[in-house]
């Protein structure tokens, strides 16, 4: 099996990671591959989805050139510094640059254990691993930045957590896994060399365009806060709750990262949380540009010593930069609001009918992506007003919101976008798929107590194409019954 592997970090010092190899396990069996990814990756899918492919997903054959390795990290977990993290589960395998140029870590996820395990088993279960595939592929579809999913595999060997589950490894495929807390890890030590190597690395390979300023931790620092700004902006967009904000989950590349107990909305809800660890809602809807924020400040601080050689100099810089965020999410955020509003021109009063909106949709339980999915027809054709008007509460609530809307559109230029091109344009941001929680939790019941992969195949098969509608799959676009309601999410961990 052939990886063409180019291993960069592996070559970094000793001290940001570990060499370790991956578990064996007793029998892996392919659940699937990605096909589409493996492509881009010069991969063979048919290889990977062969006896010998599951050999290596699962951990038990190195291909070739890989140069298996945990990483160190640190970070804040809900709030709290914890010096030493690391992958306590995931093995990086190497680095391959893709037939795009671009260049991306293979990881296998829940390949055993590695010196930062401390008490965890390095074990993975069906569950999670089912989940991450679904919902990472379904954000990529979206066009959302995340982290990809090349395969799953079964181990054929139990895993303990309140109950005996299947094991299961995921392929996990990542612009890199540099994450704040890297660089908190670093910091922590006083380890000034490190944190320097660590920024200019990460600088030259997601942001090679910004390199050569003189200060790459500074340059590094807006670029993240940048990228950042706009991740947490498309995430309120599709209605995508993360679930575990911490600093080590959160990616110096600006993608989505590390998918535990995440969930999408149904019905709008800014204080809507669903992880069952997340008591104070900490890490709920609305509160994620916050803590974005929050987490930037924490990247500044680590990056402290390297932003200016004089101390208040440097915390100035660095206050400048975070306070930064701000005006930059909220840029991010009108973007992504006017596109799903069918906007195009700007003006200043296009934030106020969006958060009118959205108050509307919070107050009459409304589902967020059924809402503006249906708007879409609305923009072509205000016979579909009754459509989107009859998922409120109180419809003539919509009707009135309805109205500013249509004045606002006639400012529009008419000549340019016709009603049509307008409905057209705003499918394009208003998907009709996500992957709602209660479809997710019925495919890994599925899964588990029937060894039933169906319901996982067919929901990947439907979020590769997240904005088509496909009649024959409506269901799977239709909000949970109550019964089917999921109250928690779980890290599974
Ligand atoms: P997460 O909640 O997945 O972001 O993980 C937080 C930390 O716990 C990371 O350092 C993980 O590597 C570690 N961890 C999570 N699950 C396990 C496990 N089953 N075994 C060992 N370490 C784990
Ligand atoms: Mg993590």
């Amino acid at each position: 099996m052939k990886f063409a592997f180019d291993n960069t970090y592996a070559r970094l010092p000793d001290r940001f990671h570990a060499r370790v190899s991956p578990a064996k396990v007793r029998e892996p069996r392919v659940v699937k591959v990605n096909r589409a990814l493996a492509e881009v990756l010069g991969l063979d899918a048919d290889e990977l989805g062969s006896a010998e492919g599951a050999q290596v997903l699962a951990g038990n054959t190195l291909p070739e050139g890989a140069e298996p390795i945990a990483l160190a990290y640190a970070g804040h977990q809900f709030g709290s510094f914890v010096g030493q993290l690391g992958d306590g589960r995931a093995i990086l395998l190497g680095e391959v640059v893709g037939k795009d140029g671009k260049r991306r870590d293979i990881q296998l996820k829940g390949a055993g254990r590695t010196p930062f395990s401390r008490g965890g088993d390095g074990r993975a279960a069906v569950g999670p691993v089912l989940r991450e595939y679904v919902v990472s592929e379904a954000m990529a579809a979206l066009g959302v930045p995340t982290t990809r999913t090349l395969a799953a595999v079964t181990t054929g060997e139990p895993v303990h957590r309140e109950e005996v589950l299947p094991g299961a490894v995921l392929t996990r495929v990542a612009a890199s896994h540099i994450r704040v807390g890297t660089f908190q890890f670093f910091a922590a030590r006083g380890d000034r060399e490190a944190l320097a190597t660590l920024a200019s690395y990460a600088l030259s390979r997601h942001y090679p365009d910004a390199a050569g300023s003189g200060n790459d931790a500074l340059a590094l620092l807006d670029r993240v806060i940048e990228a950042q700004a706009n991740l947490v902006a498309r995430w309120l967009g599709v209605g995508f709750i993360h679930g575990v904000m911490n600093t080590d989950n959160t990616s110096i590349a600006g993608e989505t990262i590390d998918y535990g107990p995440c969930a999408f909305l149904d019905e709008y809800n800014p204080e809507k949380k669903f992880s069952s660890i997340d008591r104070g809602g900490r890490y709920a809807f609305g509160n994620q540009p916050r803590i974005a924020q929050w987490n930037m400040a924490r990247l500044a601080e680590a990056l402290l010593p390297l932003l200016a050689d004089d101390k208040e100099e440097a915390v100035r810089v660095a206050t400048e930069r975070v306070q930064g965020f701000t005006g930059l999410f909220i840029a991010a955020h009108e973007h992504v609001l006017r596109a799903k509003l069918g906007l195009v021109r700007e003006e200043e009063e296009d934030l106020a009918l969006a958060a009118d909106l959205l108050d509307l949709l919070a107050a009459n339980g409304v589902d967020y992506t059924v809402f503006f999915r249906r708007l879409c027809a609305a923009a072509a054709d205000p016979a579909a007003d009754a459509q989107v008007a009859s998922l409120f509460a109180d419809p003539g609530a919509f009707r009135s919101w309805a109205e500013a809307w249509r004045q606002r559109i006639a400012r529009e230029d008419v000549a340019r976008v016709d009603d049509s091109a307008r409905a057209s344009a705003m499918r394009l941001v208003n998907p009709a798929f996500i992957p709602r929680n209660h479809r997710i939790e019925a495919l890994i019941q599925a899964a588990v107590l029937r060894g039933d992969f169906e319901p996982f195949e067919t929901l990947v098969r439907v979020l590769e194409r997240p904005y088509e509608d496909q009649p024959e799959f409506a269901y799977l676009s239709e909000p949970p019954q109550v019964e089917e309601r999921v109250q928690h999410t779980f890290c599974g961990t």
